[in-house]
């Protein structure tokens, strides 16, 4: 049996605190937890999906993973390297292997720059190549990802959206990286136009053996293109698992309802369990105490408000935050009462439970 390929990131108990300054003199009177301790590696040739509501920190995840923002605690080990506390000028050889496709492929773009000369820009801060050499590579490039060599001339605004978050990725590519971390790479584009850019970064990850972090909110389009997912809310890791494992026995109440709300393809197969949630999402300010969830978690009890559960292992590569499972995986959850006015199944689960101090 072949080893398993060695970690391209490994990312360990990550922490990203901004804090708060108000009053004449700019104190600091709070913190905006953004994001609370995360692990997690990424093998080469491997696609991590990292998944969760907006404003749960996974972009603040990317961005801090590539050192764009500062890091509070924690560590980032890129091919076995620790890079937490490298400076810029450390960072610049680093930044080779680890790049970004950002959401919006047209604000991303500088609009007075021509293709080319965007996509070729890497080759220049990298010094990678010469001026001749590098018409060549971006040509390349272009072709690579699907556009032609002759629209190296027009500038962004000449683009379709895909087209231009085609340029994105060829602009990614042109450092030959070995890990891009694509921050809803496709979440600005329709939906047929989605589906040929993640065709495309699967390609291209056949081709280069490339890692990816792919960072989204939608699990339909995180299905599509990751061999493990990371469920994410407010700021923590709650479930990590294989794709095929997370949507057939999803194991965290917060990855139950996220999967609730995906359509079932096929509608005579209504076989997966179905949770609503109430309420929204807590303040990153003031996030509630124990587990994060416990505000909007039908099955929460007395101790979720106490004591926060630990990201643990439940069987093969499936790991899940929650004191339900502690003494093994538990699936299906129990069945709550169905939400007043509403089809399906949600709150009040501390009754499920059997614990009279819920929420
Ligand atoms: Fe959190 Fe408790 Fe609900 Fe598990 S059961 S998700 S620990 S509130």
């Amino acid at each position: 049996m072949s080893e398993p390929a060695p970690p391209v990131l490994e990312v360990e108990n990550l922490t990203k605190r901004f804090p708060i300054h108000a009053g004449l003199f700019s104190r600091v009177v709070g913190h905006v937890h953004a994001v609370d301790g995360i692990s997690f590696a990424i093998r080469r040739g491997e696609t991590l999906g990292l998944v969760g509501e907006s404003g749960c920190g996974k972009s603040t995840a990317g961005k801090t993973i590539l050192k764009l923002i500062e890091p509070t605690s924690g560590s980032i080990r890129l091919n076995g390297r620790d890079i937490t506390r490298f400076g810029s000028g450390e960072m610049r050889p680093v930044r080779r292997q680890m790049q970004i496709i950002f959401q919006d492929p047209y604000s991303s773009l500088n609009p007075r720059m021509s293709a080319g000369e965007i996509v070729r820009e890497p080759l220049t801060i990298h010094g990678i190549s010469e001026a001749a050499e590098s018409h060549e590579r971006v040509a390349m490039l272009f072709e690579r990802v699907g556009l032609q060599p002759h629209q190296m001339k027009a500038f962004p605004h000449e683009f379709s959206g895909g087209q231009r978050q085609r340029i994105g990725i060829a602009r990614a590519l042109a450092a030959d990286p070995q890990l891009i971390i694509g921050d809803e790479p496709v979440s600005a584009l329709d939906v047929s136009i989605q589906a040929q850019v993640i065709n495309l970064l699967t390609e291209l990850q056949d081709d280069l053996d490339l890692s990816y972090l792919f960072i989204a909110h939608d699990l339909t389009v995180v299905e599509h293109i990751s061999h493990r997912i990371a469920v994410m809310y407010l700021g923590r890791i709650v479930e990590l698992a294989g794709t095929d494992d997370l949507f057939d026995t999803p194991l965290h109440p917060y990855t139950v309802a996220l999967l609730s709300a995906v359509p079932i393809a096929n509608p005579k197969n209504r076989s997966r369990q179905r949770l609503l949630l109430s309420g929204d999402v807590p303040s990153p300010v003031t996030p509630p105490s124990g587990c994060h969830f416990h505000t909007r978690c039908p099955y929460a009890m007395r101790r979720c408000r106490e004591e926060q559960p630990v990201l643990h292992q439940v069987g093969g590569d499936h790991w899940v935050s929650c004191h339900l499972h502690d003494a093994g995986p538990v699936h299906p959850l129990p069945s709550v009462d169905p939400v007043p006015g509403s089809s399906g199944a949600g709150v009040s689960a501390s009754r499920a439970a059997g614990d009279p101090a819920g929420p």
